[in-house]
């Protein structure tokens, strides 16, 4: 039997991906391992939102190419929005790749696969339909004891930086009923902490089913105890999910809702589709109906035009909001988008000028995300117990409701039980904490 190997770059999305296609190739008589000098076929899903993480993965194949030396019937393919994007390309480019797979036609991977042993010769399959949301296929789950479960793909928004609605295609919704169906056999073997994914989960639509409604369906299913989402598009945000959040008791008090930028002229420029003011007022709302909610957030500096003024109105209002954590970037032009065109938009930021705004903002966000870690201090919280810890064996790392990670002594049993923990001390975006005795 043929041992595949699959290792995952980029967002949850693509550790979705990867669980669904490992289901695809076992199916077709494949076999995972998790060794890579095991395995007689070696891909890459890849992530191109950025252009450092088209390098890394591309950097890491042409590394793995040296294997072949040894095994020659080695293959190496890779999946995912790189190989959307330019996997023709890079097959020319890159002689170790056997072949690159885009976003909608995994179904084919045991067929491509299978010609590349038989032929020897490399594929490229990169067609997009639009369409394609994988209906009927059951992912191979391989993390802990929380899951993720894809509602729907692609991306309508065109944000005028973002790659994504380019390599992942048009917005399409799951089936509710297949939608609800996989959570609850994901709840039965054991994934008690789930996480819907989308884009923008927001513009989930299924005939009459929206998203608070299915999030609604969804938390009354007995085999789970807890369910998360990502991610929130601010301005698609309705007062109808904040009432279900604020109602549902499996819904847990956290939400990821992208800022991007503090200015409004750059928000405007990035096609975001909601203000500074109007993100305000979610959040005002989002406070009031659950108190105790964490809010975290993706940043944007540097983006083409952004003054030394805009920049300031972001650190500011990150200031003022003071989320519990910031996924902070640096931009970084695709090709192809509207931002990254000379013709429609000069103003391109000195590479200097977007790293020091982006070390700003860190050391900001982390002070911050410190402060509010150890504000928690003296609260006793309830802990989904996920593993070991990965830096002292003989500490087990959880999760919290608000989604922190906590980590405290415990015998290894309690992996996927239920524990109260109560805090004493937070070191950077870990809490640690000590079990409760009922
Ligand atoms: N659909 C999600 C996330 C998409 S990508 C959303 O709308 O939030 C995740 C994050 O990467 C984005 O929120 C954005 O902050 C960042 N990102 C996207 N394109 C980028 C680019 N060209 N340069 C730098 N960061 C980018
Ligand atoms: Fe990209 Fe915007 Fe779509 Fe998110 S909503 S994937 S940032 S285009």
């Amino acid at each position: 039997m043929k041992k595949f190997f699959i290792q995952t770059y980029g967002c949850q999305m693509n550790v979705a991906d990867s669980e669904m296609v490992s289901g695809l190739l076992i199916k077709s008589g494949y076999e995972l391992t998790e060794s890579i000098d095991e395995a007689d076929i070696i891909i890459f899903n890849s992530c191109t939102v950025r252009q450092h993480a088209e390098d890394r993965v591309i950097g890491r194949i042409t590394q793995e190419g040296s294997r072949k030396k040894k095994k020659p019937d080695l293959l190496i393919g890779l999946i995912g929005c790189v190989a959307q994007r330019c996997g023709e390309e890079l097959i020319q480019k890159i002689d170790c790749l056997d072949f690159a797979v885009g976003t909608d036609q995994y179904r084919y991977l045991p067929q491509i696969i299978e010609n590349c042993l038989k032929n020897k010769c490399s594929t490229v399959k990169i067609l997009q339909n639009n369409i394609e949301n994988y209906s009927n296929t059951q992912p191979l789950r391989k993390r802990g004891c929380s899951a993720f479960v894809t509602i729907m793909r692609g991306c309508n928004n065109f944000c005028s930086y973002c790659i994504v609605p380019y390599v992942r295609g048009r917005e399409r919704s799951r089936n509710h009923l297949e939608i609800l169906k996989e959570i609850e056999t994901a709840g039965n073997k054991g994934y008690e902490d789930i996480t819907l994914l989308g884009q923008n989960v927001n513009s989930y639509k299924d005939n009459n089913i929206d998203f608070p409604t299915l999030l609604k369906l969804a938390s009354k299913i007995d085999s789970i105890k807890r369910l998360r989402f990502i991610t929130s598009h601010p301005k698609d945000l309705s007062d109808k999910l904040i009432d279900v959040m604020a109602k549902e008791e499996k819904v847990c008090e956290h939400l990821h809702l992208p800022l991007q930028s503090g200015s409004n002229t750059i928000l405007e420029k990035m096609n975001r589709g909601y203000s500074v003011e109007q993100y305000l007022s979610i959040i005002k709302k989002l406070k009031n109906s659950i108190p105790n909610i964490a809010i975290t957030t993706d940043v944007m500096v540097g983006f083409p035009g952004e003054t030394e003024k805009d920049f300031l109105d972001t650190y500011n209002l990150m200031k003022k909001i003071r989320f519990d954590y910031a996924f902070t970037f640096k931009y970084s032009p695709r090709k192809g988008t509207k931002a990254a065109d000379p013709r429609v938009n000069r103003g391109q930021i000195d590479e200097s000028v977007r790293l020091e705004r982006l070390q700003k903002l860190i050391a900001l966000q982390e002070k911050i995300t410190f402060e509010k870690y150890k504000e928690q201090t003296g609260k006793v919280v309830d802990v989904y117990v996920e593993q070991k810890s990965k830096k002292n064996i003989n500490e087990l790392s959880g999760r919290t409701r608000d989604n922190k990670i906590i980590v405290f002594s415990g015998e290894e049993k309690l992996i996927g039980k239920f524990v109260k923990v109560k805090i004493y001390d937070a070191t950077g975006w870990t809490l640690k904490g000590k079990i409760q005795n009922n």
